[in-house]
């Protein structure tokens, strides 16, 4: 008698229905939070459906120590399905800081951070989700038209852009800000990063994966004004370029080399001339020159490395990157779904 080897019986195939968390730092935002809900929340049910079955979404607001009772205004959108969550900072840490403590809280399969001015528009979502679902690990949105910006902030990204894609190794896609769809692997890396010092652009970019990238118009804030000053953009371009090249470090063994080497020559043509000729002792004003030209680069130089000194004094300080004062929540635990069918108590698209 011949016999067959059984059939491998079928068996429930468990799977987890995809979560999309949008992550939104926020910092004095009163006044937009619930304009901001209004316009996120028809797009996320769009998003969602786009998600696959089951698609679900959260929303993690990071209050970055807020005094105009923005915190106030999300805890009253935190509801049993809302799908709100609100990580409260002790005080302000900056946006860099509160992102990266929402990227840690959030617990998507795809995370969206977003400004809540409504600067980035919340209708791309769904796009953003469709490229994620074809196998782009990585969104970007990029601003087609930043005509919305001022002549200042457009023509000082430009400008930084530029040098920055001339000293790093890798490049920044001009025109992207942090608006950007990463899958839950790239969000792994980037909370791995131990940096204190963080610059998201810098680190979105550095993490490398199959990367897409979508144009958007970029409108004018929905209410409010932007936190951002010029001596705060200066900064912020210094902490992205130390961040990520010690090119501006290097260059000065290069300068110092080159300058040697002049000196040198220089100094062979005027002992030459002073045993042919005799004694000049004219030369006070080339003299001078030459005095300062070298003490300003020395100092160039001085300074460029107290640039990266304080920064490696930050990191070796090892703080934490932001202290957490509380988390409010209300939530039901992750939906799962069975043999292809939602459980009754998973809610579907919240949002
Ligand atoms: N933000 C923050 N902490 C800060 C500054 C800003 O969380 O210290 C938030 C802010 O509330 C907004 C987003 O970061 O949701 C972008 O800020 P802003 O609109 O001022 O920047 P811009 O769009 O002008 O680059
Ligand atoms: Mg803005």
């Amino acid at each position: 008698m011949t016999t067959f080897p059984a059939s491998p019986i079928p068996t429930a195939t468990s799977y987890r229905a995809p979560l999309l968390s949008i992550v939104v730092p926020v910092f004095n935002e009163a006044e937009v939070v619930d304009v901001f809900l209004a316009r996120l929340e028809p797009a996320l049910e769009k998003a969602c459906a786009a998600l696959g079955p089951g698609g679900r979404s959260e929303i993690v607001f990071v209050d970055d120590g807020s005094v105009d009772g923005t915190a106030e205004r999300i805890a009253e959108r935190i509801r049993p399905g809302a799908g709100v969550r609100l990580v409260k900072l002790s005080r302000n840490f900056g946006k860099d800081a509160a992102l990266a403590a929402g990227l840690a809280h959030a617990r998507g399969d795809a995370i969206v951070p977003m400004d809540a001015d409504l600067q980035d528009p919340p209708e791309l979502l769904e796009r953003m989700v469709t490229a994620w679902r074809d196998g782009a690990k990585v969104v970007n949105a990029v601003r087609s038209d930043r005509l919305s910006d001022s002549w200042f902030k457009r023509t000082s990204a430009r400008l930084f852009y530029g040098l920055f894609n001339r000293l790093s190794t890798y490049p920044l896609a001009p025109d992207v800000g942090d608006f950007r769809l990463l899958d839950r692997s790239a969000v792994a890396v980037v909370n791995q990063m131990p940096e204190r010092i963080r610059f998201m652009k810098g680190l979105f970019s550095w993490i490398g994966f199959k990367q897409l990238t979508i144009g958007y118009v970029r409108t004018p804030r929905a209410g409010g004004e932007s936190k951002w000053r010029p001596w705060s953009l200066w900064n912020f371009a210094l902490d992205g370029i130390t961040g990520s090249t010690t090119l501006p470090l290097r260059i000065w063994t290069y300068a110092g080399a080159t300058i040697a080497v002049g000196a040198l020559v220089y100094a062979g043509v005027v002992v030459v001339r002073t045993l042919v000729t005799g004694i000049d002792v004219p030369g006070y004003a080339s003299l001078l020159t030459v005095v300062l030209t070298l003490g300003a680069l020395n100092l160039l130089a001085l300074g460029t490395i107290g640039e990266y000194v304080g920064r490696i004094a930050v990191e070796v300080r090892a703080r934490p990157l932001y202290v957490i004062e509380a988390v409010i929540e209300s939530e039901a635990p992750p939906a799962v779904v069975e043999s292809g069918t939602l459980r009754d108590d998973a809610p579907a698209c919240t949002g």
